[in-house]
């Protein structure tokens, strides 16, 4: 029997890789994301594993054997979700795998925005270590307030280490129940209340209809002058025009930002001529050890769909209601 085909569309760590082939799958890696080739490319594959590149209907309705996608992540806004829950093709996300690994970037943008530690960097290399205290002022993170936008996998870790640094914590997320919000020993709050109280606001939702320019010019304006804002769950959920007028009018103090309306941003995006923002490059998930764990998660994922439904963690599996 013909082994089954899973195509890998993106550069994936090759933990998963082997151990899709050791378990007899045809596996092989495209790098070529233009839809002509991912058309010609994907016609008779069982699975794709899946990085960012966008499958919308017009790649997957050429597609003749496909049964799962499987996400190397937890975001699915790149796949035309419509046309597989009509297909029945499967929709598989890591969802064990990247938390820790967002949350610990999200205190990175924290503490290098509260602390600027290239500028006393820079002062070092100089030779300028003497002028230390005419550095501008840098800040702890110690009982400030945090509010955290969407309080899933990844908003509660986030909200553990921020407890670790005895910030207090504050959640709007009207979809978990006030109970499990106060469980975690965080205090469920409504958004625009939240938004005027927060010294740091940090996102974690994810990108539709309902949280396309989530933060926008309004909610900007609620926040104070000495705030930061912090995004890394999807562009578009900042309205980047806006963030760029806040920060250039000093509406609020910073931001930083792993992800982007446009990725890459175009070179001349206004955000590069801010010296109060910090940027990534949608990197917040991609430390060595995640890479592994979302390699393999999502290569088990393939394999126990197709092969070993009972061994299927059912929290990865998105459209299970549809298959
Ligand atoms: P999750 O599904 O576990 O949590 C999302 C939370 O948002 C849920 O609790 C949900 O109730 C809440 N929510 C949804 N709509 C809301 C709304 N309108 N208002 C308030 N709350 C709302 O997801 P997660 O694993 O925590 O990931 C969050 C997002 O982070 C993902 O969707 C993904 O796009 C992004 N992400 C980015 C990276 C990166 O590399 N930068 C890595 C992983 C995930």
């Amino acid at each position: 029997m013909s082994k089954m085909k899973i195509a890998i569309v993106g550069l994936v760590h090759p933990k998963g890789l082997n151990f899709l082939r050791e378990n007899d799958f045809d596996v092989f890696e495209i790098k070529n994301f233009e839809e002509e080739n991912l058309i010609k490319k994907l016609e008779f594959v069982d699975g794709v594993l899946l990085r960012t590149p966008k499958l919308d209907k017009n790649i997957l309705s050429n597609c003749k054997n496909l049964k799962i996608i499987s996400r190397h992540g937890v975001g699915y806004d790149n796949v035309d979700l419509e046309y597989i829950n009509k297909n029945k093709i499967a929709l598989g996300i890591t969802s064990t795998s990247n938390a820790v690994s967002v949350a610990e970037h999200v205190m990175s943008f924290f503490i290098y925005l509260m602390k600027n530690l290239s500028l006393s960097d820079t002062l070092v290399r100089s030779g300028n270590f003497k002028k230390k205290s005419e550095l501008p002022n840098f800040f702890e993170l110690y009982e400030k307030k945090v509010l955290i936008l969407g309080f899933g996998r990844i908003g509660k870790e986030v909200a553990k280490r921020c407890q670790g640094f005895d910030m207090k914590v504050y959640v709007y997320d009207p979809f978990i129940k006030k109970d499990l919000i106060e469980k975690y020993n965080c205090t469920p709050i409504e958004k625009k209340e939240g938004l005027s109280l927060a010294d740091f606001v940090t996102i974690h939702l994810p990108l539709n209809d309902n949280t396309k320019n989530f933060i926008s010019e309004t909610e900007l304006k609620f926040m104070k002058d000495n705030s930061i804002l912090v995004n890394t769950s999807r562009g578009g959920i900042v309205n980047e025009k806006s963030l760029y007028e806040a920060l250039s009018k000093k509406i609020i103090k910073g931001a930083g930002m792993d992800v982007f309306e446009t990725e890459p941003p175009d070179l001349k995006h206004p955000f590069f001529n801010l010296d109060n923002i910090l940027l990534t490059p949608h990197n917040a998930a991609l430390t060595l050890e995640c890479r592994e764990r979302m390699s393999l998660e999502a290569s088990q994922n393939i394999f126990y769909f197709l092969k070993n439904k009972s061994m299927l963690n059912e929290d990865n599996l998105v459209n299970k209601d549809f298959l």
